[in-house]
């Protein structure tokens, strides 16, 4: 177990002092919401025989203590709200921000802090997820993933991993002092003043001030009062700080609910004792939908594999029921499927696009997600079983600072009745 403890740590800590290892210091605070030992992740539902014991990190929301925790200086792992740009000046534009389906620029999702201590590239790394809000959108990615040739493909989720070496024109090489003298060595680029999320590199023709990543993100800005605000601008230079925010602390209109990811290894449910009722499906409760739709869905299926698929995933996700995240850069460890069928095949996944080398898991999303996020449970709302990120196994360090990892995307069957 200790060999994956140490990569594993990383997601922890931003510790920049070898020698100065005490755990009080480390500046990446997420404490554990309750210390525990470590889960074998043994396979319980598997085909392949796996004895290998495996650390993996399970991740929940909270609310931030405060805002500034999340700034990018202080390398955040967080979900909803705006990103926190690691590298804030080249970030992703043109499709690479958009939805491939509809068009739409993305919404972020979440951002792990995730460094790789034997890679100095690596020093600083986060991964950052993004996906297009429609259900029907996710459904057409998912559709396609099968049929998803290398070059060039359509998605609603995107994953990108941004990673820095210890000295960077961006932040000091000495760990943060968090105590809120901290400071970015340089401003990042000009954002949406409506999602605050991409590079605003289209600029109002009328003041001249205000930047949008979209015209579709124009016309909502202007519809919701930069009409006036556009005038007012014009008329006097001095009002475009008050009618137009610092860079930085855009609104985000368009985003889901801000939270703190605080990270915790896996609870073992035996040493535990866990509570009789978090033996329930958990994650479809908090969504919303009712435990029979789902058993009487399982009742008539047929497979036996998906059933015992199905009761794996839950037991594994009753031992901490408000995970929103599983994490485990171990190229043993496999995700957690919530269904044996819509799982990918050694050839569906590909190669890294930058350097050709192979990818692997690296993390995946729960639907408990969607609950913090608000997401109703409604017919066309967003779902997902979960959402698998399978990144560079070597995180290669190539010429472009937002490198796209690979996202693949279970859905329950639609076949589903909802209620
Ligand atoms: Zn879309
Ligand atoms: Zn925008
Ligand atoms: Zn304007
Ligand atoms: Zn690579």
């Amino acid at each position: 177990m200790e060999p994956n403890a140490d990569k594993l740590r990383g997601l922890r800590i931003t510790s920049l002092d070898d020698e100065d290892d005490d755990e009080t210091e480390l500046p990446n605070q997420p404490l554990p919401a309750s210390t525990v030992t470590v889960a074998a992740a043994a396979s319980g539902y598997d085909d392949e025989d796996e004895d290998e014991e495996a650390e993996v990190m399970l991740g929940f929301l909270e609310k931030p203590k405060h805002p500034g925790l999340l700034l990018r200086h202080l390398f955040p792992s967080k979900a909803g709200g705006i990103p926190a740009w690691l590298d804030p000046v080249n970030l992703p534009t043109g499709n690479s921000s958009c939805c491939g389906f509809c068009g739409e620029p993305l919404h972020f999702v979440l951002q792990i802090y995730a460094p790789i201590e034997s890679n100095a590239a690596a020093f600083h790394r986060t991964l950052f997820m993004f996906m297009c809000p429609s259900m029907a959108c996710l459904h057409r990615d998912q559709h396609e993933q099968w049929t998803r040739n290398q070059g060039n493909p359509r998605r609603s989720v995107r994953v990108f991993r941004c990673q820095l070496p210890r000295t960077n024109v961006f932040y000091s090489s000495e760990p943060p002092s968090r105590n809120n003298s901290d400071k970015p060595l340089c401003a990042g680029a000009a954002l949406c003043h409506w999602c605050g999320t991409w590079k605003g590199d289209k600029i109002c023709g009328g003041c001249k001030k205000s930047r949008y990543c979209s015209e579709k993100h124009q016309a909502l800005h202007w519809r919701s009062g930069h009409k006036n605000d556009c005038l007012q601008i014009i008329n006097s230079s001095e009002a475009s700080s008050s009618v137009l925010p610092a860079v930085g602390k855009v609104p985000a209109r368009t985003s889901w609910p801000e939270y703190q990811i605080a990270i915790d290894d896996e609870v073992d449910l035996d040493s535990d004792g866990c509570d009789e009722d978090s033996s329930k499906s958990l994650v479809m409760q908090k969504h919303g939908k009712p435990d029979d739709t789902m058993q009487s869905w399982m009742d008539q299926f047929e497979a036996d594999a998906d059933n015992q698929c199905w009761a794996y995933f839950q037991e594994r996700i009753s031992r901490a029921p408000e995970q929103v995240l599983r994490y485990c850069r171990d190229p043993n460890v496999k995700p957690l499927w919530a269904l044996s069928a819509g799982r990918p095949s050694n050839p569906d996944i590909p190669s890294c696009s930058y350097c050709k080398g192979p990818l692997c898991y690296e993390f995946q999303i729960m639907p408990q997600l969607l609950y913090y996020f608000g997401v109703r449970n409604e017919p066309n709302s967003l779902d997902w079983a979960t959402i698998v990120v399978y990144t560079c196994q070597g995180s290669c360090d190539q010429n472009i600072s937002y490198k796209e990892e690979f996202a693949w995307v279970q859905l329950y069957p639609t076949s589903i009745s909802r209620p």
